[in-house]
């Protein structure tokens, strides 16, 4: 059974007692609302009652969602990026450092937590509110059950891709002079990245870029009118752990690019660092193919071969 969570339904779970009804002003705790909707709800399996219970608890699905939202991506960015900080502090691991001979100081690395803290609460805090009702507007399900798990696989694979256009046409402009200058190298301080540093940024590049993340459910809602909310936070979480990766510097035998070769991962985006040119995108890796804006000097020798033979048949 599918039911709409928000305050009607916090309406009639709520005040389901007539005590309940006649002192409205009496608020019930978490564990009673997972009580009284595991009694009616049966078939909701264990997960899908917290989550009922929460909204219900809530009243108030904007206010629900905002928390939940800012909470989970605080605990998933700092959560991600503690092994990457264990990681420098252990030299076994010094040789799948991408430039080795930089690991981040611990004032670095409070420096950056510091200003990337400032800008979750001034910058992304008010888009992850906003996105509620806005989604909301289209079309977004908080209900239960959740939605299947193939669902939930090819709607991240198309907002992965969305998001990994936005970002390369977006980042190659902001390496457009001026953008660059006031915008851009912010994010650049760091020639040698580490995972705290992935949302090291200007507030105005923060937002651009977090636009390609939030966008595409909003555009995908709009039109299809199948999005629940719970998709947009396991992307969310697959999207953090992408971006932080990425910035990680390391890269193993058993990174993902090894598997799936059109995948970016550490090894792409670090030498855009280094290089400060090419390797745009976020989490693929043609576009930069494609456009050919491939960095490091596989790629340079890739152009110079072709070049030669350019010119070689042009004798
Ligand atoms: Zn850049
Ligand atoms: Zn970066």
């Amino acid at each position: 059974m599918a039911f709409t969570l928000g305050m009607d339904f916090f309406n009639n779970a709520t005040y389901s007692s007539f005590a309940d009804a006649m002192l409205p002003h009496t608020r019930n705790t978490y564990w009673h609302e997972f009580d009284e909707i595991s009694k009616y709800n049966v078939s909701l399996n264990y997960f899908e009652k917290l989550w009922a219970a929460w909204y219900a608890y809530m009243g108030n699905d904007v206010l629900a969602t905002g928390i939940m939202s800012f909470v989970m991506h605080e605990t998933v960015y700092f959560g991600r990026s503690l092994p990457w900080i264990i990681i420098d502090q252990i030299p076994a691991f010094n040789k799948y450092k991408i430039q080795n001979h930089k690991i981040p100081s611990a004032k670095e690395q409070w420096d950056c937590a510091m200003l990337v803290l400032l800008s979750h609460f001034t910058v992304e805090l008010p888009q992850i509110w906003g996105f509620h009702p806005m989604a909301q507007y289209f079309g977004l399900s908080t209900t239960v059950p959740f939605p299947s798990l193939l669902t939930m696989a090819y709607q991240i694979a198309i907002f992965f891709v969305f998001e990994d256009t936005w970002h390369y046409w977006m980042h190659r402009a902001m390496h457009w002079g001026p953008l660059y200058k006031y915008i851009h190298k912010i994010h650049h301080q760091y020639s040698a990245p580490f995972g705290l540093a992935a949302e090291y940024a200007s507030p105005i590049e923060v937002m651009v870029l977090g636009l390609g993340t939030v966008s595409g459910p909003i555009l995908w809602c709009a039109i299809t009118k199948d999005l629940h909310i719970l998709t947009m936070y396991v992307w969310i979480v697959l999207r953090l752990f992408q971006a932080i990766d990425a910035h990680s510097g390391y890269e193993f035998p058993w990174s993902l690019h090894h598997f799936l070769p059109f995948w970016a991962g550490a090894d792409h985006h670090d030498t855009h660092h280094e290089k400060f040119i090419g390797n745009y995108s976020s989490s693929f890796r043609w576009w930069d193919y494609c456009l050919d804006t491939e960095s490091g000097p596989e790629a340079a020798k890739r152009r110079r071969d072709k070049k030669l033979a350019k010119a070689k048949k042009a004798q």
